[in-house]
């Protein structure tokens, strides 16, 4: 052993410096806003909100003990393109923190509008009848829809009681834990038969079920984390699925209560052609997303 001095070790890296890299391998990845999630990433790591961690990454702050590490682990992760609410392990969707993961559809923003479609009718239905509303979310993935109207209901004072049903035994483990502090009810069931003891009572059919047509590729990396059972619809244009719900939704529905329905931007014609084909609805509309396409179809169950 020589006498020598050891070089210094070099001083550790700062937050901004890790966060400067972070966006640098995220956007050579190819993820779409490197800055958002490479902060988004560090602010889990510190367990804060984004904005308190960005005041202080620019004060200058350094990495705790293992912090840079795990700050590195997810970077990678996500540059290997999971979706970040994976890595980060939460999806927030109108105003909850959904837990997610590998296994479920990560909830995307434009069903939020489904979401306030489902409180507005909800509320006018409140006021014409004395008893809770019945509300069902078929296809329910990770229990987003239903989390957030069972929420919304009880803020807006509505007694209602809320039922959620999905198939996939996996996404059904996700749900659970997203609905039960919601006091949500889970089934596990096939949406296109599920709900027989609620025939004729229900205010609400709400459903966000798989319906991209066969031939369409996700359009990104990250959606093909999800599982296809989410996404797939069944045949050439993804209309199996939701022209079932639509049926079951005629089953379901008591006389004036609502089916909501996200669907595929090409697909506002033929499903609400088949609702007013039916006999079943009335007051059949095709309801926007916020970029203006057609996504939802709404519809009132005419008096049997
Ligand atoms: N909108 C979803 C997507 O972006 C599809 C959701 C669904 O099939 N329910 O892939």
């Amino acid at each position: 052993m020589s006498g020598a001095p050891s070089p210094a070790r070099p001083e550790p890296a700062d937050w901004s410096r890790l966060v400067r890299a972070a966006v640098g391998t995220l956007a050579e990845a190819g993820v779409e806003a490197p800055r958002v999630d490479a902060e988004l990433l560090a602010a889990h790591v510190l367990g804060q909100d984004r904005g308190s961690a960005l005041a202080r990454i620019l004060a200058g702050a350094r990495p705790g003990p293992g912090e840079a590490e795990e700050f590195a682990a997810l970077v990678g992760r996500r540059a290997a393109r999971e979706p970040l609410q994976h890595v980060t392990g939460a999806a927030p969707f109108h105003g909850l923190d959904l837990a997610v993961g590998p296994g479920v559809f990560v909830p995307r923003p434009e069903t939020e509008t489904l979401v306030d479609e489902a409180l507005r009718r909800g509320a006018v239905r409140a006021r014409q009848g004395r008893r809770p509303l019945v509300v069902l979310d078929l296809c329910t993935g990770s229990g987003a829809i239903a989390a957030a109207v069972a929420v919304g209901l009880r803020e807006r004072g509505i007694p209602a009681q809320v039922t959620a049903v999905e198939l996939d035994p996996v996404a059904a483990g996700w749900a659970e834990r997203n609905l039960t502090p919601h006091g949500v009810a889970l089934r596990q069931a096939d949406a296109l038969v599920a709900g027989e003891d609620l025939a004729g009572s229900v205010d609400l059919v709400l459903s966000n079920p798989p319906y991209v047509p066969d031939a369409e590729e996700p359009p990104q990396e990250e959606a093909r984390r999800d599982p296809s059972l989410a996404l797939y619809g069944g045949g050439e244009r993804g209309l199996d699925v939701p022209l079932g719900i639509l049926r079951r939704a005629a089953v379901l529905l008591r006389p004036g209560g609502s089916v909501l329905m996200e669907h595929h931007e090409t697909q506002g014609e033929e499903l609400s052609a088949a609702a007013s084909a039916s006999g079943a609805f009335a007051d059949v509309r095709v309801l926007p997303d916020p970029a203006g396409r057609d996504r939802f179809l709404a519809a009132r169950r005419a008096p049997a």
